[in-house]
């Protein structure tokens, strides 16, 4: 039976950016390296179903992962994607409050402060119509470290990279049990080929479930698993609205966040072709559909009015939706990354990825540092 040294299941952004930090990581260097991923290709669910934004680190909790890996990440990334030439922008970013609004922005901007995101700019209405002459607001703050990303050119590299240090990638295997045995696991797989599926089972000694979505039913298919360590999934929609024509804008425009932080406000972003899309919104949903209700066109027109008056309904267009794997439910207080080891959950040689969602792509080498820092940790107990 074939043995690896990891085994990382899930090849998102996440996995893809833990299998190119292992595979350039000194303990790691000679270390045979797996990465299994069930659809044809990587990165098909959430890490393509997103805002392709390159997050400031600015709302988040102060100390949580989210906050730490976020500002870490950045820096990472914007190294990265100029090392390697891949195409990224830093457009900045203008959050925006109305009237009442106010005294929340200045929350926001001491909240930043705090996570050390300490570039903020404060507008007033004045200077907010010089640089965005279409867009209405009371004051915004400019965030001038936001940018936006080719999610799908990181990735590839990411891939690319890892591979010619030695990772081996599998497309359409999907890891569907962990068995734990004497010093490493039994891994059971199905792959798919056009003939149908076929069994493969092989060993390894540390396992990484970066299975975005189906992280949780991955974790409760692995012997020893205590379930109360597996947090409940609450699945969050985000739909989006293309705008046709050319954006209005020349920064990202951001609302005022929702309460909780659940999502970040209807905004507008655009894509590194210039296509402005507006969203996404937020809706606990119970199935993983991706189909978008274009009734909701009134609602969004209703929320980008409020900074952006001049919208026109006739240019939005239902685009794509993305699926938030939250780990919180509507009712509780903004949730945070969780990444377990053997600390938590106690089966030595396994680490578990929960609730990655925002900032996830912006965070994702910082995470890839944070993981192999928990293995090395746990190969010195
Ligand atoms: C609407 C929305 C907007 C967002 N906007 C941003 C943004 O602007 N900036 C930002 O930084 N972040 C953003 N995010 C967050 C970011 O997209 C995610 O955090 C990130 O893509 C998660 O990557 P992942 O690898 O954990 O998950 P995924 O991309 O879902 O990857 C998990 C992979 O595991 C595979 N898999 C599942 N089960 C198995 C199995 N049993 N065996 C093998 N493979 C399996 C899946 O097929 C999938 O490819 C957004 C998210 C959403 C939903």
């Amino acid at each position: 039976m074939d043995k690896f040294d990891v085994c990382i299941a899930g090849a998102g952004v996440v996995g893809l950016a833990i299998a190119y930090q292992l595979s350039k990581s000194a303990r790691y260097a000679n270390a045979s390296i797996v990465l299994l991923e069930r659809e044809p290709s990587f990165g098909q669910i959430t890490s393509s179903r997103n805002s392709e934004v390159i997050h400031a680190g600015i709302y988040y909790a102060t100390d949580s992962l989210k906050a730490n890996l976020c500002v870490a990440g950045k820096k990472l990334l914007y190294d990265h994607l100029q090392k390697f030439e891949l195409p990224h922008r830093k457009l900045g970013k203008l959050i925006v409050a109305q009237k009442t609004e106010e005294e929340a922005l200045e929350a926001v901007k001491e909240k930043a402060h705090e996570n050390g995101v300490t570039d903020l700019c404060w507008i007033d209405t004045h200077q907010l119509r010089k640089l965005e002459p279409e867009v209405r607001g009371h004051a915004a703050l400019l965030s001038p470290s936001t940018g936006i990303i080719d999610s799908h050119s990181y990735m590839q590299n990411l891939l690319n990279l890892a591979e010619s240090q030695g990772v081996i990638f599998a497309s359409r295997s999907e890891v569907i049990a962990v068995h734990q045995e004497p010093k490493s696991f039994l891994i059971n797989t199905v792959l798919t080929h056009t003939h149908g599926l076929e069994p493969y089972d092989f060993h390894c000694t540390e396992f990484i479930n970066c299975a975005g979505l189906n992280a949780q039913e991955l974790a409760l298919k692995t012997e020893g698993m205590n379930p109360k360590y597996v947090p409940r999934l609450h699945l969050c929609k985000g739909d989006y609205f293309s705008y046709s024509g050319g954006s209005p804008f020349s920064h990202l425009i951001y609302p005022m966040p929702e309460a909780n932080h659940i999502g970040l406000g209807i905004h507008s972003t655009i894509d590194i072709a210039g296509q402005l899309r507006f969203g996404p919104d937020t809706e606990f949903v119970d199935n993983q559909s991706y189909a978008i209700d274009a009734g909701k066109s009134n609602r969004f027109v209703n929320s980008i009015k409020r900074y952006f008056p001049t919208v026109d309904p006739a240019k939005l267009h239902p685009s794509y939706a993305g699926i938030r794997p939250k780990i919180v439910g509507p009712e509780d207080d903004a949730g945070d990354f969780q990444i377990q080891d053997s600390s938590i959950h106690g089966i030595k040689g396994l680490v578990q990825l929960f609730g990655m969602e925002s900032p996830a792509l912006t965070a994702s080498l910082a995470i890839g540092e944070y993981v192999i820092d928990q293995m090395n940790r746990e190969a010195r107990r």
